[in-house]
């Protein structure tokens, strides 16, 4: 049994970047960016109006003053308008500020009298401008190498007028469910039997991780389904299997990669629950062997799956996010391996929810957060603590 750090470490060393690629930024979200990238375009390209009103020069404007408008400004083309003492110009929200004014005057702190205007207030230079610039420089950094490509990400990319985006590699991912017991949602149960159901839950946490889930198998235990079904998923960059990487006789995903020539290089992890993961490699895929029961399953995938997803796609950052928390009840861990609680946070409170065992899916289901409790560690009622907020 290794510790989970060196767990964690021997997959991501093993774990490489895939090759960038080139796509519209429509495709781009949630991805990571191949390289830093630099304004093109100072935000706003140029001074313009932040109100409809009346462009104007702010020494001609007190209450009672009279201008008189020589004509008007849209958004859209600079109509190129010069604007000289006395006079006022019709301006709209976004259009370019007219040569010669230096404010714009609100519609409301007007009354207008044929082709003239009265103002109503004291005006001061700038007002309602926003200037060239003042938002974002030409040059300036917009996005860093590794960067997650967020919705405002593509926004802000977009107002650069760019249409396209260089970011990490695709991970394409297999899933593999195994267990004779197993019969599929819809399908009446035989006795003895129960429904699969990690292999949804892994779809929806590889999707949230960034992978494309290519394809979803089930096999029964015994070698030759199990041996085709890998030979299948060695196609994708990850495969993700589940069950039949324990001790049993019926745990036989580790012979069955060792007959395809396949490499095992991490089995059993000082981790609770998760014990008998199992990491290794086919080919050019990396494989992953999680224990069949559903927190066992979801605690790996996101300690020691999701990090390797995160590195091929180019992330810069592997890390789950974490939040401080003040625990709810006295919590410890006994045992000799690092142990996840699965808990809820509200309002800044963290509660374990649901029975801490492995196949114990309904706590798991009202859970948003993990506790991590190294060996031996123990906190009283009140104490803040971090967690790992997985929603
Ligand atoms: P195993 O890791 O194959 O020994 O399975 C451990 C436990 O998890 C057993 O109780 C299995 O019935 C259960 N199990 C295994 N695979 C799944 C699955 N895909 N969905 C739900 N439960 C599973
Ligand atoms: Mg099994």
């Amino acid at each position: 049994m290794i510790s989970e750090e060196e767990a964690r470490e021997g997959i991501l060393r093993s774990t490489g970047l895939l090759p960038a690629r080139k796509i519209a930024l429509q495709a781009a979200l949630g991805c990571y960016a191949g390289h830093d990238y630099a304004a093109r375009i100072a935000l706003p390209i140029f001074d313009n109006s932040a109100m409809d009103g009346y462009a104007v020069m702010s020494t001609d404007c007190r209450p009672g003053a009279r201008l008189r408008i020589i004509g008007e400004q849209p958004a859209g083309l600079d109509r190129e308008l010069r604007l000289k003492a006395g006079e006022a110009i019709r301006i709209f929200t976004g259009a370019p500020i007219p040569q010669g004014a230096d404010a714009v005057v609100m519609q409301e702190d007007v009354a207008k009298q044929n082709d003239e205007i009265v103002v109503n207030v004291e005006v001061e230079s700038g007002e309602f401008i926003r200037t060239r610039g003042c938002d974002l420089s030409e040059g300036q950094k917009i996005l860093g190498k590794g960067e997650r490509i967020r919705e405002t990400t593509l926004a802000l990319l977009a107002s650069q007028g760019i249409a396209e985006l260089t970011v990490g590699g695709q991970v394409t991912a297999a899933i593999l469910s195994t267990g004779d017991e197993l019969a599929k949602a819809g399908e009446p149960l035989q006795p003895g039997q129960i429904y699969e159901s990690n292999s949804i839950l892994l779809q929806g946490l590889l999707e949230r991780a960034g992978a494309t889930v290519k394809s979803a198998e089930h096999c029964r235990d015994d070698r030759e389904s199990l041996t085709g079904a890998i030979e299948q998923g060695q196609m994708e960059s990850v495969l993700i299997i589940t069950g039949g990487v324990s001790v049993g006789e019926h745990d036989l995903v580790k012979a069955a990669l060792q007959s395809l020539g396949g490499k095992i290089d991490i089995w059993r992890v000082a981790i609770k629950p998760g014990k008998p993961f199992l990491f290794g490699r086919v080919g050019d895929c990396a494989v992953f062997g999680l224990p069949g029961n559903p927190v066992s399953a979801f605690v790996t995938f996101l300690q020691f799956v999701r990090p390797a997803i995160l590195k091929m796609m180019g992330a810069a950052n592997l890390d789950p996010v974490t939040v401080p928390a003040k625990l709810s009840v006295d919590l410890g861990n006994e045992g000799d391996r690092a142990h996840y609680f699965r808990g809820k946070i509200e309002n800044g409170n963290f509660s374990p929810v649901g029975r801490q065992e492995s196949h114990a899916l309904f706590g798991l289901s009202q859970s948003n957060a993990l506790l991590r409790l190294a060996p031996g560690e123990k906190f009283k009622a009140g104490a803040m603590v971090t967690a790992e907020i997985w929603d």
